[in-house]
């Protein structure tokens, strides 16, 4: 058995060449008897399978190995921008694995789910107190999903009033599911520059809102970090228009008791339970992207609708008014809620702490950054902040983020926002410590100092990893799903075999 993974020429020049797969590439001799012979049904015969002839130690060392090439946030620091990738309390995996949590079916009745019934509703006034909503759906899997759902309510809403709105406002640092949501919905799309400090050109805005525009979709703080200064005005002229305002609130942990969407003037916000509420989320886990609504728009949520009634008994309600149905089957991603449920009643009234120390984390490391890289839009930042590597040339924020792999840490996102050049996008989270924020900072800073001093270095990372520079076009192009057993190759090359090593 041979990894599929191939080397790239470099990569191996300072590690040592320890060679394991004897061991995996073992066959034993056949050791039966062979005049016993024990008849098995023809049907129940399968063909030989090419495996190995191992030890259980050395199958278990194999995946464990395998498995110890994965990066997660309980391994090392992830300023993955947007995505808040903060730390997942281990008290929410033990809520979760109870055994009435995690055995429960979905087809459940509701008298013997009173407890769960129970958890979900609390949930819902938990973020209803958070975001200044007055109802919530728990059912979609993923923000896209929640993004989704609102679009769909949006039209339920306006087709009921009866008025043709065909547009939706969308600024340019938007994330890129927010112009799909609208076009899946059959919506066009207005898309609006942003201004010198980042907020949406409002003089744009005021050109295209016409009466024909259902829905201003919005990032606040917005994909820069950055809080949309003039929030309150463009909510006024919308809905003076008679637009809805939605939010997309993927970056709501800045925000926790500081301000809530509705006081900007919202009507509708999806939360990312997997980000802002320490979920866990990555490789494309299952999600929880919560929709809540003002009270106008809460008849068109999903059912079941879960009700308290006087003496507190929980049922679930699917009594279909003005709802625009289901999005996903049962009542979402379960075990997320009750570990979303877990992080805010641990926060308690200190929910407001985790936006303060997150905002302050981030602007401590916009700080010690800033002048090494460059500052785009220079305004204080609120949960995350966006810099540029351009001054370092093309494809530059590409090289530093492979090379920040050799230093230990996961990568920035990059090339996003799309309206900042050479963009890293850097997002500490409340979670981390001064240390490591210390630590990150001076990684950047001498990989800053090795572009200058020897760019070659830079440009050729990661050297300490399994696989060296992916040819990252080729692999999404002709992604490699399939192991194949090293005993069926032929020896000869197949391109199958690899994943794609640039050259
Ligand atoms: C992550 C994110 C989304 C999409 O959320 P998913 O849960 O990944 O579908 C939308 N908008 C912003 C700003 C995000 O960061």
């Amino acid at each position: 058995m041979k990894l599929i993974f191939e080397y790239e020429e470099e990569t191996t020049e300072h590690v040592p060449d320890v060679d394991d797969n004897k061991e995996r590439e073992r066959t034993g001799k056949e050791a039966a008897a062979e005049d016993i012979t024990i008849e098995l049904p023809k049907d129940l015969m399968r063909k030989e399978l090419p495996l190995p002839n191992v030890s259980e130690i050395t199958v278990v060392r194999h995946y464990t190995n395998i498995s110890r090439m994965n990066f997660g946030v309980d391994l090392g620091f992830y300023p993955l921008g947007s995505c808040t990738m903060k730390y997942n309390p281990k008290i929410n995996e033990d809520m979760a694995s109870l055994d009435g949590f995690k055995d429960l079916h979905p087809l459940s009745h509701e008298s013997c789910i009173q407890g769960s019934l129970q958890l979900m509703w609390e949930l819902e006034q938990d973020l209803t107190k958070i975001t200044g909503m007055d109802a919530f759906s728990l059912q979609p899997a993923a923000g896209a999903q929640g993004e989704l759902l609102g679009v769909m309510i949006a039209k339920a809403y306006f087709k009921q009033k009866n008025e043709k709105r065909k547009k939706i406002i969308i600024p340019d640092s938007a994330h890129g599911t927010n112009a799909a949501t609208a076009t899946m919905c059959k919506f066009e799309t207005i898309t609006i520059p942003s201004d010198s400090r980042g907020n949406m050109d409002i003089y744009k805005f005021k050109e295209v809102l016409e009466d024909d525009v259902a829905l201003v979709m919005l990032t606040n703080p917005n994909t820069l970090g950055l809080f949309e200064e003039n929030i309150l005005e463009i909510s006024d002229l919308a809905h003076t228009n008679g637009t809805l305002m939605y939010c997309d609130g993927a970056n709501m942990n800045a925000l926790f008791g500081i301000t809530r969407p509705t006081d900007q003037g919202f009507d509708m916000i999806h939360l990312n339970l997997h980000k802002s509420f320490s979920t866990p989320h990555g490789g494309g886990g299952p999600g929880a992207g919560v929709l809540g609504v003002k009270s106008f728009l809460a008849e068109y949520l999903p059912l079941p609708r879960i009700i308290k009634e006087q003496d507190n008994k929980f049922f679930l309600d699917y009594t279909k008014q003005k709802s625009v149905g289901k999005v996903k089957y049962s009542y979402g991603n379960f075990g997320m809620l009750v570990r979303a449920y877990c992080y805010i009643k641990s926060c308690g009234t200190n929910i407001r702490k985790v936006s303060e120390h997150a905002i302050l984390n981030a602007n401590y490391l916009l700080n010690l950054l800033k002048d090494d890289y460059e500052l785009p839009y220079n305004r204080r930042c609120t949960h995350e902040f966006v810099l540029s590597s351009r001054k370092f040339g093309e494809k530059s924020a590409l090289n530093i983020a492979k090379r920040l792999l050799d230093y230990g840490f996961h990568p920035p996102t990059i090339y996003f926002p799309l309206i900042v050049r050479e963009a890293l996008m850097i997002e500490p989270t409340e979670t981390e410590s001064k240390e490591t924020l210390d630590r990150f900072a001076a990684a950047l800073k001498s990989i800053a100092n090795e572009i200058k001093e020897n760019p070659e270095i830079v440009k050729g990372a990661p050297y300490t990893k399994l696989v060296g520079r992916l040819d990252e076009v080729a692999a999404a192009r002709k992604p490699n799903l399939r192991w194949i057993a090293f005993s069926q190759s032929d020896g000869k090359e197949d391109s199958e075999k690899k994943l794609y090593v640039k050259k």
